[in-house]
């Protein structure tokens, strides 16, 4: 029996909004989007099934502006490793020949039903491209990206890990990567054998497809590096304001605050989003240092300040340049310990994982608002600080107005014979969804109206 499709909801009743005031509202959908969000009771919901959800919490899906899919999972093939950027390339380097399309599609495939899991529903990834893989983890990344479509939005970033001059042959191998169908030009200057020549490749590539770039960036606790200058002045020389993206740029936090003032104006002018990896970050910066090892991540709330929009990413997940699995909202949680961002600048973080990442993105998510497409997550809280100091768990997913279950099984009332961990989305939809789980429940209780 083909299992029935996900209920489409008319609205979710009784939500609070993260960086709002406490005030419960209604949030109206109509289709794939929200049509409206009202106080709470104001209005009937359309006919259909409505979300109670208890006066908990309701935040946007998250979107992950940056992550490694086909060098996630690799720490047990790595040999003996330690240090910093530089032996984390080489280390990666040294397994690449293993990688296969298949095997690279196995493991994006089970961190994308993790970032599903936790509540993500769209991702800029950026693939391996250079004379050792070719092309293999592309033609792996496009068959994904068609896969997972109606679950997950995924955007694929051409990137040469390596540097695009190293070897002619990358050139050759991203220019077809964009013609094959990847999304957005990626770069690596400091990975490269000529940094500035580096960055010009990536503009030139992105102006002659049309599409944004995406550049790692002065990843480096050396406050002299700042190629970011050459990337301002590109964008605006170019036009290409609002479509380019620059990750890391930790030497940015190493520079006095005299020089980088305004360094991050000249960010904010050109329009350039920044994209820090606060667990790569931390994981692999001040290696070198004898004692108060710095914490790497860039300035993220200066540039907030500035208006720049900035996004918080996981990166990598159990590899050599970063040991852990992670998602957003904890990249968040753990940004906000980085940066010392005080009780106040809590819900900014937020939109670092909502609202900046789906517009760096060019994305029609991460609001609650009229028109914007119904990607929301119902977390298990009813305070709207604590979802970036708590990491709540998340109670009830909508994806594209679409009621859906987490899969986590404290959800779940226990079935005779069946073991929870073998409940998955489609047997949480064969349950008899109008009766509210038994026993403690979690939240996000589906009953039909109308
Ligand atoms: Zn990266």
């Amino acid at each position: 029996m083909t299992p029935s499709p996900p209920p489409a909801l008319s609205a979710i009743l009784d939500v609070r909004l993260a960086g709002a005031d406490a005030t419960p509202v209604d949030v109206h959908l109509a289709g794939e989007r929200i049509a409206s969000v009202e106080p709470a009771g104001r209005r009937e919901p359309a006919p259909g099934p409505v979300l109670d959800a208890g006066g908990r919490i309701v935040v946007p899906a998250f979107v992950d502006a940056h992550v490694h899919l086909d060098k996630a999972l690799l720490l047990d093939r790595l040999g003996p490793y330690d240090g910093g950027l530089d032996a984390a390339i080489a280390a990666t380097a040294a397994v690449k020949s293993t990688f296969t399309t298949a095997d690279i599609e196995q493991r994006a495939q089970r961190v994308l039903e993790d970032l599903a899991a936790r509540g993500v529903c769209a991702a800029r990834v950026h693939v391996e491209i250079d004379p050792i893989v070719g092309l293999d983890s592309v033609h792996a990344h496009l068959a994904l990206r068609e896969r997972w479509a109606d679950r997950l939005t995924l955007q694929l970033v051409a990137f040469p890990q390596e540097g695009s001059l190293r070897d002619r042959r990358t050139g050759e191998l991203l220019d077809e990567a964009m013609r094959l169908g990847c999304d957005v030009v990626g770069a690596c200057p400091y990975a490269d054998v000529d940094g500035p020549g580096s960055v010009l490749d990536g503009f030139d590539r992105a102006q002659r497809f049309g599409a944004d770039l995406d550049l790692h960036l002065d990843f480096t606790d050396d406050p002299s590096v700042h190629l970011v200058d050459e990337v301002c002045e590109q964008a605006r020389a170019r036009g290409m304001e609002g479509h380019v993206a620059i990750g890391h740029v930790t030497s940015l936090s190493a520079m006095e605050p005299s020089v980088a003032g305004p360094r991050i104006a000249r960010i904010a002018a050109a329009g350039v989003a920044v994209i820090a990896l606060p667990a790569t970050d931390l994981y692999l910066s001040g290696r070198g240092a004898p004692r108060l090892a710095p914490r790497g991540i860039t300035r993220v709330l200066e540039l907030l300040d500035a208006g720049v929009a900035v996004s918080l990413a996981t990166n990598n997940h159990a590899n050599a340049f970063t040991p852990v699995t992670s998602d957003p909202l904890r990249m968040a949680w753990l940004a906000m310990l980085m940066t010392h961002a005080p009780h106040a600048r809590w819900s900014d973080l937020l939109r670092c994982v909502t609202a900046h990442p789906a517009a760096t993105l060019g994305l029609d998510v991460g609001v609650v608002a009229p028109g914007a497409r119904a990607e929301l997550v119902v977390l298990d809280t009813h305070d709207a600080a604590s979802v970036v100091s708590d990491v709540p768990a998340a109670v009830a997913f909508v994806r594209r107005g679409r009621w859906h279950a987490p899969p986590q099984p404290r959800l779940l009332r226990p079935l005779a014979g069946r073991g929870l961990a073998q409940l998955d989305d489609d047997a949480i939809r064969a349950l008899d969804v109008d009766v509210a789980p038994a026993g403690p429940v979690a939240g996000g209780d589906l009953h039909r109206a109308g």
